[in-house]
C-alpha cells in the first residue's frame, strides 16, 4: 500500500516537470490518471478527425527470402491504394479497381487491404482508463518534440486491444507514436487470426493538427511462410485536406477578378494550329487540376524546381527550345513510373525515393522530354471536355492511363542517350544505366513496385536501354555501388496537403551488406516537430541560388492551395517563333558522398545513453524506489 503511494508520488513528479511552463500554474494539480483521460479525449478527436476527412491510404508490402549472406533479398510484393473510410470500422476503399471483379494481387496473397488501413491507430475503440492499464516508462525526444513514454495493455487480455507502448507529446497529449499489435481490430491483416505489428507515427501537418502519416510493419513467421522470411510493409497516409475539395461550398464563394475573367486571346478567331494547341492545353488543365483535387499530385515546390532545374539542363545544353515550356510535377503515390499530361511530365513519388543521384534523375525526365521533342501525342485531346473528369476518385488513374506503343517507346529511349550525352551529366551516366540493370532485375520479383498504374514503364518496353549495356556488371556485394535506394529515403510528404521536401541526406552509403536494400522496404523514421516552431529538419539543406538574372526555372507557379474557386481564364497562347533555349542553371547536388575514409575509432569515454530509465517507475520495487 504504502509503496503504490510512493510510486504514484514518483509519477507526478514525472509528468509535472513534463508539462510545459506556460502552463506551470495548473501543473500541480496533475495526477497521472489526469494525463491518461487527457490522452484519450485526444486520441478520441484525432480518430474522430480521420474518420471525416478521409485520407488517401496507400500500403506497400513486400515478402523477403530467408537470410543469405545476411542480405534478406525482397521476393514478393503487393500493393493497396485508397481511401480510409468508415463502415463500422476502418476499410480502404480501393482507388486503382474499384469496380473489379477479382481479387487484387496482394488479396490473394492472404492481405486484406482494410486490415491496413486500421494500422493508422493503435486502437480504434478508445484508449481509456476503462479498457487500459498503463505505465509511465520515461519521458524522451522524437524530433523536436517532448513525448512522455507509457506502456500500455488491454484490462481485458491481449485480445481485447492494443498492447505496447505510446508516446505522447506534452502540449496537448496527442499520441504522436505507437508501437505494439492490435489483436482487437475487425478484419485481420493476414490471412487467418495473425495480427501485424505495428510501428506508427503521427506527424504535425500543415493543419497544425497531429496526422497518422506512417506505419512500418514487419513480422516472420507469418503462416505459409518459410522460416526467415520476413513480411513488411509500410502504410503512408496522405491528402487529408482533399476532402473537403469535393463539398458544394466551392460554389458559395465564387469572386470575379475583374482583370483575369477575359480571355488572354483577344485578338479575334485563332488560326486552327494556335485552337489545336488552345485544345491540348485544355486537355493538360483539366487533367491536372483533377489530379491535384484528388490529392495524387504535389502541390508544386522546392522539390518541383529541382526537377525543373535538372529539365532545364538538359534543354540548355542541347539547344532546344520549345514552344511551350516543360514542367515537373509529382504524382504521389509508390509505385515507379513516370507520364506525360501535355506539357507536363510527371514522375512518381517513389520513383525519384529510390533514385541514386542526379543523373538517373535527369535520365528519367530526358525520357519523358523525349516523348516531347518525338512530337508523340502527349494527351488525349478527349480531357479537353470538362465532363471526363467527372468522374469518382477511383476511377481516376485507370481514366488517365495513356500506355504508348512499344515503337515510341523504343524511339524514346534512343533519344534519352543523345539527350544526356551532351548534357552536364554525360560523365556520370554510368549510376543511370546501374539504376537501369536493377530495375531490371528486380521487375519481375515486384511487379506492383515497378509496374506502371498510369503512364511508363521505367525501363521501357524494350527492357534493354543502351544506357544498361554501357554500364558496369552490378555487384551485390560491393557496398560503394549504389544502383537504387530503399524505398521513400527522399521525399517526406506533408500529409496535410502532399507539400513535398527533399532529403538530401538520403544517399549515405551502406555501411554493411545488411544495409545495402535496393528498391527494399526500410523502417523510416519522420522527423516530429511542430509547425511554425523552427527551421526545416536538419536534413534539409538551402538549394544554391541560381545567380541573378534568374533563369526560366526560378518562376514555377506555386499552385494555390485554396479550395477551387473560379478558375481564371487564361490559358496562354503560344508563340510562335518567340521559344527560347533556356540557359543552363546552377544544379542542387543530389550526388552521393565520397566513401568516408573508415579509421579505426579511438578510444572513448562510453557516451551516455539516452534517455535514462526511471527504475521506480518501470519495476514499482522498493529496492528501485528507494535509491
Ligand atoms: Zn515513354
Amino acid at each position: 500500500m504504502q509503496r503504490h503511494r510512493f510510486v504514484s508520488l514518483i509519477l507526478f513528479g514525472l509528468l509535472a516537470a513534463a508539462v510545459p511552463a506556460a502552463d506551470a500554474q495548473t501543473s500541480s494539480q496533475v495526477t497521472p490518471d489526469q494525463v491518461f483521460d487527457k490522452v484519450a479525449q485526444a486520441e478520441a478527436e484525432l480518430i474522430e478527425r480521420v474518420r471525416g476527412l478521409r485520407p488517401i491510404v496507400e500500403a506497400y508490402i513486400q515478402e523477403t527470402s530467408p537470410e543469405v549472406d545476411g542480405v534478406q533479398m525482397p521476393m514478393v510484393d503487393s500493393y493497396f491504394l485508397g481511401r480510409l473510410d468508415w463502415r463500422d470500422g476502418p476499410v480502404m476503399s480501393l482507388m486503382a479497381d474499384a469496380r473489379r471483379a477479382e481479387k487484387s494481387a496482394g488479396e490473394r496473397r492472404g492481405f486484406l487491404p482494410d486490415g491496413f488501413a486500421a494500422m493508422a491507430a493503435p486502437d480504434w475503440k478508445s484508449i481509456d482508463r476503462a479498457r487500459y492499464k498503463y505505465k509511465l516508462v520515461r519521458r524522451e525526444f522524437l524530433g523536436e518534440v517532448r513525448a512522455m513514454v507509457f506502456d500500455i495493455e488491454p484490462k481485458a487480455g491481449p485480445e481485447g486491444g492494443f498492447s505496447g507502448r505510446i508516446w505522447v507529446e506534452d502540449r496537448t497529449f496527442n499520441i504522436v507514436r505507437y508501437n505494439g499489435v492490435n489483436r482487437n481490430v475487425k478484419g485481420p491483416r493476414f490471412r487467418k487470426k495473425v495480427y501485424l505489428h505495428v510501428d506508427g507515427w503521427r506527424v504535425n501537418s500543415g493543419s497544425g493538427q497531429w496526422l497518422p502519416a506512417y506505419v512500418h510493419c514487419e513480422e516472420a513467421g507469418l503462416e505459409g511462410q518459410v522460416k526467415g522470411q520476413l513480411v513488411r510493409s509500410q502504410v503512408k497516409l496522405w491528402g487529408y485536406n482533399t476532402t473537403k475539395a469535393d463539398d458544394q461550398q466551392q460554389f458559395t464563394s465564387i469572386q470575379f477578378s475583374e482583370s483575369s475573367v477575359q480571355d488572354a486571346s483577344g485578338q479575334g478567331q485563332l488560326t486552327p494550329v494556335a485552337s489545336q494547341r488552345r485544345w491540348e492545353q485544355e486537355a493538360e488543365l483539366n487533367v491536372i487540376e483533377r489530379l491535384e483535387k484528388a490529392g495524387l499530385l504535389a502541390p508544386a515546390g522546392e522539390v518541383e524546381r529541382v526537377l525543373d532545374t535538372v529539365l532545364n539542363n538538359l534543354q540548355a545544353t542541347n539547344d532546344i527550345a520549345l514552344e511551350r515550356p516543360v514542367r515537373a510535377r509529382v504524382l504521389l503515390t509508390s509505385p515507379l513510373e513516370s507520364f506525360t499530361v501535355g506539357h507536363t511530365l510527371v514522375l512518381s513519388r517513389g520513383f525519384i525515393d529510390v533514385l541514386p543521384d542526379e543523373a538517373s534523375l535527369a535520365m528519367a525526365l530526358a525520357h519523358e522530354l523525349s516523348h516531347v521533342l518525338l512530337g508523340h501525342n502527349l494527351i488525349d485531346t478527349k480531357f479537353a471536355f470538362a465532363d471526363r473528369m467527372m468522374i469518382g476518385d477511383a476511377e481516376l488513374m485507370r481514366t488517365i492511363a495513356m500506355p504508348r506503343l512499344a515503337k515510341e517507346e523504343a524511339a524514346a529511349d534512343a533519344k534519352v542517350v543523345e539527350l544526356l550525352d551532351r548534357s552536364p551529366y554525360k560523365e556520370k551516366l554510368a549510376s543511370a544505366g546501374l539504376f537501369l540493370r536493377i530495375v531490371a532485375e528486380r521487375s519481375k520479383l515486384l511487379p506492383e513496385l515497378i509496374q506502371p498504374h498510369v503512364g511508363d514503364h521505367v525501363i521501357g518496353k524494350a527492357g534493354q536501354s543502351e544506357l544498361m549495356t554501357r554500364a558496369p556488371e552490378l555487384k551485390p556485394a560491393d557496398l560503394t555501388q549504389v544502383p537504387a535506394l530503399p524505398i521513400g529515403a527522399r521525399l517526406v510528404v506533408d500529409p496535410w496537403d502532399g507539400r513535398l521536401e527533399l532529403l538530401r541526406s538520403a544517399a549515405a552509403l551502406p555501411g554493411s551488406m545488411r544495409e545495402k536494400m535496393p528498391l527494399a522496404i526500410t523502417p523510416l523514421t519522420p522527423h516530429l516537430r511542430y509547425p511554425g516552431e523552427s527551421a526545416p529538419p536538419l536534413q534539409t539543406r538551402q538549394l544554391p541560388l541560381a545567380a541573378a538574372p534568374a533563369p526560366p526555372v526560378a518562376s514555377v507557379e506555386v499552385a494555390p492551395l485554396v479550395v477551387p474557386s473560379l478558375r481564371d481564364v487564361e490559358l496562354s497562347l503560344p508563340q510562335l517563333g518567340g521559344a527560347q533555349v533556356p540557359a543552363l542553371a546552377p544544379v542542387p547536388d543530389l550526388v552521393l558522398p565520397p566513401a568516408p575514409a573508415v579509421a579505426p575509432p579511438n578510444v572513448q569515454a562510453v557516451p551516455q545513453v539516452v534517455p535514462a530509465v526511471d527504475r521506480c517507475a518501470v519495476e514499482g520495487t522498493d529496492a528501485a524506489c528507494s535509491r
